[in-house]
């Protein structure tokens, strides 16, 4: 029988430790605080910027969303960047993405403070997460591992497979789990759109990873019996519910789940990890900011 890897309740848990840390913080004087920079009027980013701001309410960090319409010009953006940066109240600030296609999305990543970036997308933190030496580490593939680690799922001499290398889900999470420390120490793959037969490996994964962003297409041909199954996708597909769809992410959950040891679901596998790593990351900005008074 498998197990269903419960991120809800494991960010449930991760949640109540930061808002403990919070109240720590707090008692020393200092209030965390994020900023987020939402341009334009994108559904899915709306809803993901609500959601970072009331997991933020709940766990007692100080928040605001500044909204910016989509024909900001990239000179006033990139000043409204410069201005959390120096802003003594906001201790983490992201730039939600995708931005509109008239701004430079990398020029306003590099614009964004590196001990502020709580994202993890400025280059100089992608260097220090890639030598093993992260300040802060990207919110999804951190809640990855902290999903392995949960669930006693160590991925050390394992041959994890990941499919897909974006900069925010494949790469980095490759790079944390090749590293040599406890955890991680992994035999990695990472395959994407060249890959001619994805199931030849997929099938000698111990672990793996899908971030495709196409749904239901791991199927139970494409995995060996035990594997381990991390499953990052959200995708819609049409329903006749209320909403006229539903969230099913890139494994076919209902064909592989029974071959799997361990699985998450979708929802409720990774997506609620990724809030609760970035809430993390606010404290650790915050701790980093505060130092001087930290001591
Ligand atoms: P992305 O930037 O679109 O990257 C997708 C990757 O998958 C690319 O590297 C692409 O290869 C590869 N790929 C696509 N089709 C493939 C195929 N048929 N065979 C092999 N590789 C294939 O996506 P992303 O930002 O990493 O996100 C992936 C999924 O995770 C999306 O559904 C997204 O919504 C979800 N996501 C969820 C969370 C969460 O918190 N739950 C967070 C982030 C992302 P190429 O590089 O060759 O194009």
């Amino acid at each position: 029988m498998f197990k269903i890897i419960d991120g809800k309740s494991i960010a449930g848990q991760i949640r109540q430790e930061v808002k403990e840390e919070v109240d720590k913080l707090k008692k020393k004087g200092i209030h965390p605080g994020l900023a987020v920079i939402l341009v334009g009027n994108n559904p899915a980013s709306e809803v993901y910027v609500t959601m970072k701001g009331k997991a933020c309410e709940k766990a007692g960090i100080q928040s605001i969303t500044d909204r910016l319409p989509s024909e900001i010009s990239q000179a006033d953006l990139l000043e409204k960047v410069r201005f959390f940066n120096e802003s003594p109240l906001y201790h983490g600030l992201l730039v939600q993405l995708p931005l509109p296609s008239h701004i430079d999305e990398q020029k306003i990543i590099e614009a964004v403070a590196p001990h502020k970036d709580v994202d993890c997308f400025h280059p100089y933190n992608v260097g220090r997460l890639m030598i093993g030496q992260p300040v802060f580490e990207p919110a999804t593939p951190a809640g990855i591992v902290e999903l392995l680690k949960y669930s006693k799922i160590d991925p050390a001499g394992k041959h994890v497979v990941i499919i897909g290398r974006s900069n925010i889900v494949g790469k980095p999470l490759s790079m944390m789990l090749v590293q040599k420390r406890p955890f991680a120490n992994a035999i990695v793959t990472v395959l994407h759109t060249a890959a001619q037969q994805m199931d030849d490996y997929t099938r000698e994964a111990d672990i793996l990873i899908a971030a495709v962003g196409k749904p239901e297409v791991v199927k139970a041909n494409m995995v060996k019996r035990g594997v381990v199954v991390i499953d990052v996708g959200v995708n819609r597909v049409p329903d006749n519910n209320e909403k006229g769809y539903r969230l099913v992410g890139d494994v076919d959950f209902s064909q592989v789940a029974p071959l799997t040891s361990a699985i998450t679901p979708v929802p409720g596998g990774v997506g609620p990890m990724t809030i609760a790593m970035l809430l993390k990351n606010t404290i650790k900005a915050a701790q980093l900011n505060s130092s001087e008074i930290l001591g």
